[in-house]
């Protein structure tokens, strides 16, 4: 058996087409291209605005401040996560409060989101995490009750959504993120979704130096904008989205149906979890079976080895039971829609083997 990649892009011959026409146009910066992937890219979002960015990261941070938050503001996060969450909201001045996560899904635990509820509280950013999303109806009403805004961080969860409800229009902003891991890829680059017009010209103008108008610069800004040949290469991906989500489903469905000794992923009903990982929870001896499928040259990872607030960068004296535990139990087993049955096959075999000793 070759090696089993746990994640890579899947670039076909479209994509390199459409890369060599931007090329060819000599137009490289934002453009056309951007614009049209912004408008696409509304229609998996009930038509909110898009607004495209170099990364995921910068989509983060562009959603907070354009939603007003920074210092003295508080804003609830999971600590089960990408540093990427925790980092936007440090970036703006606002400090993060971490929370912990629901054992079954991994994602934030709205009970503790209410709990942790101050007079700064401004604004929960909850995690779709894996692909799954995030207990929104309860969560709405928690910011509801407090006046919080609710940014989703969707960058693992394009298309994953609650009874047809997509992830990215439950809150007032939403930042996906298109790394080559994730479930569609530009390179780099990101894209914000917005609930109001205000906050989506606040992000437009800070993206591009604060202007709209070439040297008319109306606030101090950034440059986070995507290239043109990232727009038509996510151009490309958007299209390919639906039927790649649907192989990853399939693959769930082939492991939790033949893994055992294993606990696999939970869904909730209703809930459409579109496998940007799909994480096991092995109780006992997780790194010594990270390593027997290694061995096997397959591939698999633990996301995340490090709860987000103890890691130096944040370093808060607090304990997040349900958190450490996720961190010491997951693996994330290879899910992408390129693999073949002979490899999910062998991967399964593998794994009983590893398990069984
Ligand atoms: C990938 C990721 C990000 C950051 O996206 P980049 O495009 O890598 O900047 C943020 N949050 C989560 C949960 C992610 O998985």
């Amino acid at each position: 058996m070759k090696p089993i990649p746990l994640a890579k892009p899947i670039i076909g011959r479209q994509e390199r087409k459409a890369v060599i026409r931007v090329l060819k146009s000599g137009n490289l910066a934002q453009g056309t291209e951007v614009k049209a992937f912004e408008e696409e890219f509304s229609k998996v979002v009930e038509g909110r605005d898009c607004v495209a960015v170099n990364s995921g990261t910068s989509a983060l941070h562009l959603a907070l401040l354009s939603l007003n938050i920074g210092p003295g503001h508080e804003v609830i996060v999971p600590s089960f996560t990408f540093a990427a969450t925790a980092n936007s909201v440090a970036l703006t001045g606002a400090k993060p409060i971490f929370v912990d996560i629901e054992p079954l899904t991994f994602n934030i635990d709205p009970i503790e989101i209410e709990k942790a509820v101050t007079k700064n509280t401004r604004a929960i950013q909850v995690v779709h995490l894996y692909g799954l999303p995030a207990n929104m109806p309860d969560i709405i009403k928690i910011a509801k009750k407090y006046n919080l805004l609710i940014i989703e961080d969707a960058a693992q969860a394009h298309g994953a959504n609650i009874q047809g409800k997509p992830v990215g229009t439950f809150g007032d902003a939403a930042a996906f993120s298109f790394y080559p891991t994730k479930n569609m890829t530009t390179g780099e680059g990101g894209m914000i979704v917005f609930a109001d017009e205000i906050a989506t010209k606040k992000a437009r103008l800070l993206r591009n130096q604060g202007m709209e108008k070439r040297y008319t610069n109306e606030i101090v800004g950034f440059n986070l904008r995507m290239t043109e040949f990232q727009a038509a290469i996510g151009r490309i991906q958007l299209k390919k989205l639906s039927t790649w989500n649907k192989t990853r489903q399939e693959n769930a469905y082939f492991y939790s149906n033949n893994l055992q000794n294993v606990l696999t992923p939970h869904i909730t009903p209703g809930y459409e979890h579109v496998f940007h990982q799909y994480t096991i929870r092995i109780k006992k001896e997780r790194d010594q079976v990270q390593d027997f499928l290694r061995a096997q040259k397959i591939s698999c990872e633990v996301y995340y080895p490090t709860q987000v607030h103890k890691l130096p960068s944040f370093e808060c004296d607090m304990e997040l039971p349900q958190t450490l535990a996720a961190t010491k139990e997951v693996l994330s087993l290879p899910i992408r829609p390129d693999l073949s049955s002979r490899e999910l096959n062998f991967i399964v075999r593998i794994l009983e083997e590893a398990t069984k000793r």
